[in-house]
This record gives C-alpha cells, sequence and structure tokens, in this order.
C-alpha cells in the first residue's frame, strides 16, 4: 500500500499525489515520443505545447488579462527581489517597501543597494503579527512602485485586501500565496512567486507581468535580467526549466479539476479553520503568533508555553507520520503550512494530534 507523510513542509512541499503520478507514467515516454520531458529540446513543438499550456491555463485560472505576460524564470523569487528594482528602480525615483516579514526585510535589501527606497508601512515592532491596514501606508504618486508581500510564510500573516495604488505600480511576492484565493490580477503590476509550495517543484519562477512595465524597463543592464528578454521571446531566450515548467502545468490542471481557485480556496479556508479553532479553543496550550484579522490560509504559525513541551510536540508528532511541523529555523515554534496540494485529510489528522497533545500534556 502507497504510505504518504502527513507532509506539512513549508517548501519545497507536498504535490497532488495524482500530479506525481501522471508524472511517474509520463516519465520515460511522453505522449509517445519515446522520451520525458526532461530529455527533448525545449526548441520542439511537444515542448512548446507543455509550455504554452501551462501559460494558458494558469491565464484562465487566475483570470489574467490579455495585457499580461506570463514569464517562467529561474533565479527564485529571490532573484527577483534584485531585478525588480534593477528594471524599474530609476534615478530620481525611491521604491516603497511593506514590511510585513523576513521576506519583505530580504526584498528591501536588495532594492537598498540599487537605489533610493522608503519602508511605506512595518510592522517589524510587535514581530510581525499583523498586515497593516490600508490607511497605514504611505507613499506618494512619484514612487517608483510599491511592494509588498501578500503571504508571510514565516511569520504566518496574510494580506486580505490590497491597496489602490493609482499610477504607482503594484508588486507582490506572491511565492506563498498565489493561486490559493481568487485574486483581482489587474490591481497588480507585476506578480512573483517561487513554484515550490502552490505552483509545483522548485526551479521556477512565474512573474506575471503588465505590457507596459515591461517596456518602461531599464535598458541597459545584462539580458538575462531584464524582463523585456523574456517577455519577447516567451520565455524561451534560453533553455527554461522545461522539468518544473511540466510540472507546473500539471498542478495547474489539478487545481481547475479540483474546480478552480473559488473552490481551492474555500477548501483552504475550511483547512486553515481546522487547526485555528483548536488552537482558540486551547485556553492558552497552544499560541497563535499572527493577530487573527492577520491570519494566513497557508502557513499557521503557534507556539506551545515552553520550548520543552514544543519539543515533545514535534518530537511526536514524527512519530506520529507528521512532516515539517517545525517553524522556520529564525524564529522556532511550530508551522503548519496548509498549501493547496495538503488533502483535508492531513489537515483533520493534525486537529487530532493537537487535540490529543493537549488532552495528555495541559
Ligand atoms: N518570498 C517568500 C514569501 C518566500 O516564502 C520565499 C521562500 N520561502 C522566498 C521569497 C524566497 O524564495 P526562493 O527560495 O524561491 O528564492
Amino acid at each position: 500500500e502507497l504510505k504518504r507523510a502527513k507532509n506539512f513542509n513549508a517548501g519545497p512541499s507536498a504535490l497532488p499525489l495524482e500530479v506525481l503520478q501522471q508524472a511517474q507514467q509520463e516519465i520515460v515516454d511522453f505522449k509517445g515520443t519515446g522520451m520525458s520531458i526532461m530529455e527533448m529540446s525545449h526548441r520542439s513543438k511537444t515542448y512548446e505545447d507543455v509550455h504554452n499550456e501551462a501559460q494558458e491555463l494558469l491565464r484562465e485560472l487566475m483570470g489574467i488579462p490579455e495585457n499580461y505576460h506570463i514569464l517562467f524564470l529561474q533565479g527564485g523569487a529571490s532573484l527577483q527581489f534584485s531585478m525588480i528594482p534593477m528594471n524599474f528602480l530609476q534615478r530620481g525615483q525611491a521604491a516603497g517597501y511593506v514590511l510585513t516579514g523576513s521576506w519583505s526585510e530580504k526584498a528591501l535589501k536588495e532594492a537598498q543597494l540599487l537605489g533610493e527606497t522608503f519602508i511605506a508601512a512595518s510592522t517589524k515592532e510587535g514581530n510581525y503579527r499583523r498586515i497593516p491596514s490600508l490607511d497605514e501606508l504611505q507613499y506618494d504618486q512619484n514612487a517608483a512602485y510599491l511592494h509588498i508581500t501578500t503571504n508571510n510564510t514565516i511569520f504566518g500573516t496574510e494580506w486580505s485586501e490590497y491597496p489602490d495604488t493609482g499610477n504607482v505600480p503594484l508588486i507582490a511576492d506572491m511565492s506563498s500565496d498565489i493561486l490559493s484565493r481568487p485574486i483581482d490580477v489587474s490591481k497588480f503590476a507585476l506578480i512573483y512567486a517561487g513554484a515550490q509550495k502552490n505552483l509545483g517543484p522548485s526551479g521556477v519562477t512565474l512573474v506575471i507581468i503588465r505590457d507596459d512595465l515591461v517596456e518602461r524597463g531599464t535598458q541597459d543592464i545584462p539580458t538575462m535580467l531584464k524582463y523585456s528578454t523574456h517577455a519577447k521571446n516567451n520565455s524561451l531566450y534560453n533553455t527554461p526549466p522545461t522539468f518544473g515548467i511540466y510540472m507546473l502545468g500539471l498542478v495547474a490542471k489539478w487545481v481547475k479539476q479540483q474546480g478552480g481557485v473559488e473552490a481551492i480556496y474555500k477548501r483552504n479556508l475550511a483547512k486553515a479553520q481546522l487547526i485555528y479553532d483548536v488552537i482558540d479553543a486551547s485556553n492558552g496550550f497552544y499560541l497563535g503568533h499572527a493577530e487573527k484579522n492577520s491570519r494566513s490560509l497557508m502557513n499557521i504559525t503557534f507556539r506551545l508555553k515552553t520550548e520543552e513541551l514544543e519539543k515533545k510536540f514535534l518530537e511526536e508528532s514524527k512519530q506520529q507520520g507528521f512532516v515539517g511541523l517545525n517553524g522556520h529555523r529564525s524564529v522556532g515554534g511550530c508551522r503548519a503550512s496548509t498549501y493547496n496540494p495538503v488533502p483535508v485529510e492531513s489537515c483533520i489528522a493534525l486537529k487530532e494530534f493537537m487535540e490529543e497533545f493537549q488532552k495528555k500534556n495541559g
């Protein structure tokens, strides 16, 4: 019998079993070609269809308007931290960053190397327990762009509404909540996400970028670091991460089969609720990190009263087949990442384990 872990890894993380099984079937002979997708030319018609189909599925699922390019890049979300200011932070302008966690800090740090920046809001004081309200954001219409991190993987907070930034391009790191809830793409000038949480394996970075921004980008920077290079060449300027893009396409097809983003969102709400309910009913045995109205549906962060108890919790969880419940190495504590592919059954099992653990140790 197939034994699958109850996988709550923060990324790379669980993939849908159906996707893995299809990839397994196709790995020695993709559609009668006698080879895997990894072994064929990225200039072949067979590969090109896979590449374009993945884009089309994303466009349909996320409702991406026609005036946006969908790019498959490399270098992770971390390279986007640099490419964004390289392309869009011109002399005489300043770029605004909203600090909601470690990843926004890292994004800001890269921009500081390249030009003028400012902090449009920060919730660092109070240890990133919340998302700022929209009226806390401070920036003017001359800003080069405003950067936000829609889900904070380490602290477990998530934006539930996004600012209307007028003429200021809104740029979002959606690495840990892309495709998990319906969003209005037209509010954003650029969206980026490493694939390894909701979209597929690591190695592909999805970038969704509005046409006018592509045109506006700095031209005297290295070819591979210009969005225009990749937009003009449909992400085939050089060899793309073909296997990762194929997997991303399979994951997108799976999301569609599940009923699309709206259905996935409903399921994500229910999954997260199962675990937040245990925290809220625990009389302080489990201490949630995020303020309630900033809670993430993707990363549920909590602590126990003592480090010894946390250690015991994590050890026992491992014995019961749970994987990845430890918090990020920078903050400790516990974290359950409940991305799209994590099945409801895993969340029910976690809820029961948490209740049982409290009974025995409370
Ligand atoms: N942004 C966020 C919100 C993340 O969660 C991560 C990775 N966990 C990154 C950026 C960095 O992504 P990568 O490892 O793909 O560079």
